[in-house]
């Protein structure tokens, strides 16, 4: 599926906020958008009047590069939204919260959700005991994520787990490099910076 390759950095500059895109960069004094804070390009730094429209799809946007997805995946969750019971918006985040790449991120297991999407797409995770090799696998309330006892040698795995600090209070540390999602998260735990009503004003136009 074609992906993002080009400047990340100039993603958080277009939204107006960090996205915490680049790992351990992001909380560097050499983060780009604590230097230029403004829209990339030539017009990045002129005064615009935002339209009704146009907050929408920024919100939009926001959440779709925050979770490195791209507009179809992103339209297709909105639709599996729709259909489940409760708040759309709340339903579409809680979706893109329970991939795989995002759990591994949140767990301290990866330094950014692009370097997690990599390292789930090389295997070196388990759910449930079984080798999952795909980033948008959708996980459940009770599934157990763990690291595959042969990545656990290597220095890239070694300097991960030194790392490892606090992780959401939907997700639980095990032992043997392991983790149960103890429940799906409510809005409260999701820190994605935007209103989610916004994005469920624009599709639904
Ligand atoms: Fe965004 Fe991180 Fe780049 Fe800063 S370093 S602009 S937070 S991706």
């Amino acid at each position: 599926m074609a992906r993002y390759t080009g400047a990340v950095c100039k993603l958080c500059r277009r939204e107006g906020k960090k996205l915490f895109l680049k790992g351990e960069r992001c909380t560097s004094s050499k983060c780009a958008f604590e230097h230029r804070s403004y829209a990339p390009g030539q017009h990045g730094q002129a005064r615009k009047k935002n339209s009704e429209y146009g907050t929408q799809l920024r919100a939009k946007q926001t959440a779709r590069r925050y979770y490195g997805l791209n507009e179809s995946q992103f339209y297709k969750y909105f639709l599996m939204a729709e259909r489940q019971t409760g708040m759309t918006g709340e339903n579409l985040l809680r979706i893109c919260e329970s991939r795989l790449d995002n759990i591994v991120y949140s767990l301290g297991w990866a330094s950014s959700r692009a370097e997690a999407r990599q390292l789930v797409t090389h295997g070196h995770y388990l759910v449930n005991g079984k080798k999952v090799d795909i980033p948008s696998y959708l996980c459940k309330a009770g599934d157990v994520v763990a690291i595959k006892k042969a990545s656990l040698d290597s220095d890239k795995f070694k300097a991960i787990l030194e790392k490892v600090g606090t992780v959401p209070a939907w997700l639980e540390l095990g032992d043997d490099n392991t983790a149960k999602v103890v429940d799906l998260p409510t809005r409260e735990q999701i820190e994605v910076p935007v209103e989610e009503h916004l994005i469920v004003e624009l599709y639904s136009k």
